[in-house]
Order: C-alpha cells, then structure tokens, then sequence
C-alpha cells in the first residue's frame, strides 16, 4: 500500500439523539435558528439551496480562518444516533448541507421542508472550479492511492490551472505518528479546501479533531468523491438521483459493501423517522385545532 505524497501540478453534549430539540443544549438549539437550520431529530441541517451553499463556501475561503463541511445523508443519521461525537461534529460544522432525498422527504412530512439536494460531489466540483480561479490549492486525502492520483490528474485536466495536492494513507486505523505527520503535511501545503475521504464518520470526526491546527478554509469529508472523479465509480443515471433510488444504484454496484448500511441500517431507520415525523405533524395539526375551537368557544 503506497503512502507518498503525491504532487500533482504543484510542488510545493448532547445524548444522541433524533429526539426533539428540546433535548438538546438551549446554546445548539440557538444556533440553530440563528442560521436557519432544520432541527431533523437532533440533526441540524441548514437551509441553503445550492447558490447559497457555495457562495457561503466562498465567504470561508475569503475569511480564511478554519471551517467544516458536512455533507449528510441518512447513513449520517443513523451514525449520529449512535456516536454522540459524530452528532457534535455535524451540528457544530459551519455548513451542513442536505446530501440524501430521504433528508428531503423527511423534511417535507415534518411540514417544514427544506428546499433541495445539495451533494457532497458537486460541492467538490464547485470548489475545484472556484480554486482554480482564485489561485488557491486544494488537498485531497484518502482514497487508494491509484484513485487519489487519478482523482487528481482528472480534476486538473477539469479545471485547468487548479493546484492538487493528495495523499493517501494506508486503509484503516492511523496512528497517532501518522496522525501527525498528516497534519503537517497539510499545514506545509496550505491549501484552501481540504477533502478527506476516509469514510463516514471517520473522515468528519478527524477534521473536527485536528481543524484548528490544520486551520484550512474549507475542510470537507467527501466519502466516495475521489473514486467518483477518478471515472473508477459512476454515479446513477439521473432519473434514479431525482427518484431517490441512488441508494439503490449503488447497492446493486457494491453489495457486499454496501447491504449493511442501506437494508439493514438505514431502511428501517427512514421507515422509524418518517413514523415520527407523521406523528409530530399530527400532534402539531390535533393542537392548532384545538386552539381554533377554543378561540371560537
Ligand atoms: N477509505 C479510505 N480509507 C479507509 C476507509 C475508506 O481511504 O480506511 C475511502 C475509500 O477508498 C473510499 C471512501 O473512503 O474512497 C469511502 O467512504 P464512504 O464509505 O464514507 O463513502 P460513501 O460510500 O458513503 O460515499
């Protein structure tokens, strides 16, 4: 297993939850409404569509100080449900953006629904592009090492100008030593954006450790990106995407992979929240109809 960098084109608190909001710490609950995001079981999920999402992308690169990206899906419920830190990680991100349509429908029974899709991989598209014409690197780690190679030799070709970094660690645990070397790594190229594929939740949880000191702009877990932009992976045909059957799509392509985490984790968990949402809305509507009688009483 290869562990070089690679230089391509530039040498250089709360128990976890999906319960209600009232559970949480009043200081998250705040936040939440002060930058407008959906509470989704004890997720926060903000409410930007996909201009807002990058012009917000940009801001972080022009303020330059360290932020995090979470791109969540429902898989990322589930893990939050059971790993409070992976919760923390995503509602203390600086952006959580809504990567999954059962994210979309569960927001649309709760009655509150959040406006579109905004997926991990044309986040990483955007920013290569908006790299490229600022003058700004980007890092990518994780991977294979063939993949991240190819990933990066293809966003070049892509975005003509753009500085790649990557590396690629050995698969599984990283010591504290390679840790380390990792981060300086980072901290000697100085990227803008930083995409860590290392897997869910690995990759968040290990930017919200070492954010600060890696103190990158835009720091991102792209989970199967690389592989996508390297060609070795195909996203499913559009129509699938629209429909919600992506999950599907993938789960046909890698099903050893992949039966665990949609058959047995997820589907039964979309089947519980959507019991919950339904029932909250009933709730919500058996209450303002009370009020209405009363008021007419
Ligand atoms: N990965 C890695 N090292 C590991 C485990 C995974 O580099 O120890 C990479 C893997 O090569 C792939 C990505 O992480 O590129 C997959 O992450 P995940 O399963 O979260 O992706 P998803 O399927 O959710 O997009």
């Amino acid at each position: 297993m290869a562990t070089g960098i690679g230089k391509v084109g530039w040498s250089p608190g709360a128990r976890p939850v999906l319960t209600e909001a009232a559970e949480l710490p009043a200081m998250l609950a705040s936040q939440a409404r002060a930058r407008q995001r959906l509470d989704l079981f004890g997720v926060f999920i903000d409410r930007a569509d996909r201009a807002a999402a990058i012009s917000q992308i940009r801001r972080f690169v022009e303020m330059g100080t360290p932020h995090q990206v979470v791109t969540v899906n429902l898989d990322f419920l589930y893990l939050a449900e059971r790993d409070p830190a992976f919760c923390l990680t995503i509602n203390e991100a600086d952006l959580a953006v809504p990567d999954g349509m059962p994210l979309l429908w569960l927001s649309h029974l709760l009655g509150s629904p959040l406006s579109s899709r905004i997926t991990g991989v044309d986040l990483v598209h955007e920013s290569c592009r908006m790299a490229a014409e600022l003058g700004v690197g980007v890092f990518f780690l994780g991977g294979a090492f063939d993949i991240a190679s190819l990933a990066a030799e293809r966003a070049q070709d892509r975005y003509p100008g753009l500085r790649v970094n990557w590396y690629s660690p050995p698969f599984g645990p990283i010591s504290p030593a390679e840790d380390e070397r990792i981060v300086e790594m980072i901290v000697r190229a100085r990227p803008d954006f930083l995409f860590v594929a290392l897997g869910a939740p690995r990759q968040d949880l290990w930017i919200r450790e070492h954010r600060e000191r890696l103190g990158v702009p835009v720091a991102m877990g792209v989970g199967c990106t690389l592989d996508l932009l390297a060609g070795t992976v195909r996203r499913a045909p559009t129509w699938m995407q629209s429909l919600g059957l992506e999950w599907s799509y993938r789960l046909i392509c890698e099903p050893r992979r992949l039966w665990r985490r949609y058959l047995r984790d997820d589907l039964p968990l979309l089947w519980r929240l959507s019991l919950m949402a339904l029932d909250r809305q009933q709730t919500r509507t058996q209450a303002a109809n009370e009020t209405v009688e009363e008021g007419l009483a």
